[in-house]
């Protein structure tokens, strides 16, 4: 037997109907907010992602899929989808146009980690981005929508956890105060920590090594060392939040894994979940286009952990996607009866009833054990004294009922 590669995993039914439905309420809320699907390739130019999300972060120095294809090209499989649209939409010239890009994708993402529970090195991200606005506006609209998101998927008890990074111009002097700090702590670091104290420190704020954890209490906080526009910023958005109702804490040492942010990142927690209450991360980007080579354009974004989402998601939106798949099986009882069933399925099927039709020759005993077994919840059957009849017998494979229906009206029997 052949498996399938360690930290991937196959998605089969019925938990794709929990997908299906997850994705395609994505879709509907995020058409709500005017923002399109746009689909980049798995595969980018390594260069990509050293330049954007950045050489110090876990993801680039020891977590990418990495290799020289048949060309001699370095290539590897995207770790995030936040770049590869930035260079989608500077390749295609869509930022020299005036206006705001909102775009939404939905795909799977590759990262070398350590397979636990929940983290995988296939995962799954359904992410937004706002291209073109700087504003504190867009970022509380970003948010709004995906407490609307979360919302119908039933997640209760939501808040988001803030902060803001700073820019170019103002991070370098709180890099340095948090260098000055951190080093005399050097001697508990393990040599991860070591690493990022020298290339980012910032990433040290990332750490999860509980002896230096102790330590960033006392640390300086970027929140200190914002220039004037980004001070105002982070608390206009803090003011927007407020008028919005959308509860929120601030995080004084919230980084994020990338480098590219800027200003505004966040993560959004649901209540109940426990220690991993995060579902989601996102934040500002108003260096990421030009980083590419397009035009200054400003950008903010966020990436929702689907893994994680679908498996801490609320019981009832479980319960109404898995039921959501329930087509008729519809059963012919004899060979002989095999026409006349396949030209009702088509009837059913253009009134929009879904019809799994059963190979004939079973027998109905068969047919109908194996139609439950795929999820049918009611079977219509067809034998030769329906036919003669003009009729169907319609059994109920839950209550175990059944009646005999006049196929003329069969379509309204059962949509009632
Ligand atoms: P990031 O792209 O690192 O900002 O992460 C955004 C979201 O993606 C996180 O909140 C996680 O839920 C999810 N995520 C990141 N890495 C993994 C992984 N290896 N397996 C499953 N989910 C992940």
């Amino acid at each position: 037997m052949i498996g399938s590669v360690k930290g991937t995993r196959d998605l089969l039914p019925p938990e794709t109907r929990v997908w299906g439905r997850v994705e395609e309420t994505a879709r509907e809320v995020f058409a709500l907010h005017g923002f399109e699907e746009v689909r980049t390739p798995v595969l980018e130019p390594t260069e990509l992602f050293v330049r954007t999300v950045g050489e110090a972060t876990d993801i680039v120095h020891k977590e990418m899929y990495t290799f020289v294809d048949r060309g001699g090209r370095s290539v590897t499989l995207r770790p995030e989808n936040t770049a590869g649209v930035a260079r989608a939409l500077v390749e295609h010239g869509l930022v020299q146009a005036a206006g705001v890009r909102k775009l939404w994708y939905a795909g799977p993402q590759f990262r070398y980690e350590r397979p636990q529970k929940g983290r995988y090195r296939e995962f799954r991200q359904i992410g937004a981005e706002v291209l073109g606005a700087a504003d504190a506006a867009t970022d509380a609209e970003l948010l709004v929508m995906l407490f609307d998101f979360l919302g119908r998927l039933g997640f209760t008890g939501l808040a988001v956890s803030l902060n803001s990074v700073g820019t170019q111009e103002c991070r370098p002097a709180f890099v340095e105060a948090l260098r000055a700090y951190l080093e005399p702590f050097a001697g508990r670091m393990g040599d991860d920590d070591l690493r990022r104290l020298k290339d980012n420190p910032l990433r040290v704020l990332d750490t999860k090594d509980p002896a230096v954890k102790e330590v960033l209490p006392g640390a300086p906080q970027m929140v200190d060392h914002l220039d004037p526009a980004s001070r105002a910023h982070h608390e206009e958005l803090l003011a927007l939040l407020s008028d919005a109702a959308i509860p929120f804490r601030i995080e004084p040492r919230l980084v994020r894994g990338l480098d590219y942010y800027t200003r505004t990142v966040f993560e959004v927690t649901a209540g109940g979940l426990g220690a991993q209450d995060a579902l989601l991360g996102g934040g500002r980007y108003d260096r990421l286009v030009s980083d590419l080579g397009g035009p200054r354009t400003p950008g903010i974004g966020f990436a929702i952990g689907e893994d994680r989402l679908v498996d801490v998601l609320p019981q009832a939106f479980r319960e109404e996607a898995l039921a959501s798949f329930a087509p008729v099986a519809l059963v012919a009882i004899e060979p002989a009866d095999r026409p006349s069933a396949l030209a009702l399925a088509r009837t059913l099927r253009a009134a929009g009833i879904s019809v799994d039709l059963d190979p004939a020759g079973k027998g109905p005993g068969a047919a109908l054990k194996a139609a439950g077994k795929r999820g049918c919840r009611r079977a219509v059957l067809l034998g030769q004294r329906e036919r003669e009849a003009g009729t169907a017998v319609v059994k109920d494979l839950v209550e175990r009922t059944q009646a005999e229906v006049p196929q003329a009206e069969l379509t309204a029997y059962l949509k009632g």
